[in-house]
């Protein structure tokens, strides 16, 4: 089940599946709280944005300050809708990759979205986490699958331990697909809807979970469709180029 806090103005919402665990620190920011303007406001985290690079950077001041972790404790990826995975030991910059890793307490993983999935992974025995980032392509190129086996192989993890939470994206009600993309899908992850088809990105993405051998009920899922609440989400099939990014975090204290 997840939850809303607010940290002053900050809304953040975190599962209770991680909640327990003292030193995870995890949330997903909402547009709530942050200083830019329209049609970014206000809590834009996205850096390819067409916002000021000036009130990104305050923005990432007030969230981080908001999950009590200093700023420069992010690591990042840069996103390229790939199957490519990253283990990291520093709080760096990774090129190519749209998944991050670490066990490194004191080094903060995220992803930026604005509709694709935000994928949180945690495997307390190991203690090891991941951040991905899941649009249908990246679903495609196997992204869960390699970040699942990279925390196996490299951690030796264990999926039956793995907890994972699925962040605010965009939901079946509003995700409409060409032909071409619902046929790189199964039956049962494609919804038709007066003659249009949808794709059910969460639907896909419990599966391969499930696969790769996750507990249902080690599965949470925030429910949120980004293009159904315009005041709460950035999303970038509503609002194209004119969209600010969210941004799903976690990590573990020192
Ligand atoms: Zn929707």
């Amino acid at each position: 089940m997840f939850v809303s806090s607010f940290y002053q103005n900050v809304e953040i919402l975190q599962s209770d599946l991680l909640m327990p665990f003292s030193s995870v620190v995890h949330g997903f920011s909402t547009r709530k709280g942050g200083v830019s303007t329209k049609p970014f406001d206000s809590l834009n985290l996205g850096m390819n944005s067409g916002d000021t690079p000036e009130n990104i950077e305050a923005n990432r001041q007030i969230f981080c300050s908001a999950l009590e972790f200093p700023a420069v404790s992010l690591a990042h990826a840069n996103q390229i809708h790939s199957g490519n995975v990253a283990v990291v030991d520093r709080p760096v910059s990774v090129k190519d990759a749209d998944a991050l890793i670490t066990n490194t307490p004191g080094v903060f993983l995220n992803v930026k979205t604005a509709d694709c999935v935000p994928i949180l992974l945690f495997e307390p025995e190991q203690k090891v986490v991941a951040a991905v980032y899941a649009g249908w392509k990246g679903i495609v190129n196997r992204i869960i699958e390699n970040t699942i086996d990279t925390m196996i192989v490299r951690f030796r993890c264990e999926p039956s331990r793995m907890l994972a939470v699925i962040g605010p994206s965009i939901r079946s009600c509003c995700y409409e697909i060409r032909l071409d993309v619902a046929d790189q899908f199964s039956e049962s992850e494609v919804i038709r809807r007066n003659r249009k088809l949808f794709l059910d990105a969460k639907k896909a993405v419990y599966n391969r979970l499930e696969n790769t051998g996750i507990l249902p009920k080690n599965i949470d899922d925030c429910e949120c469709c980004t293009m159904c609440e315009p005041k709460r989400f950035y999303s970038y099939r509503r609002d194209g180029v004119q969209s600010g990014r969210m941004m799903a975090v976690i990590g573990m204290r020192k």
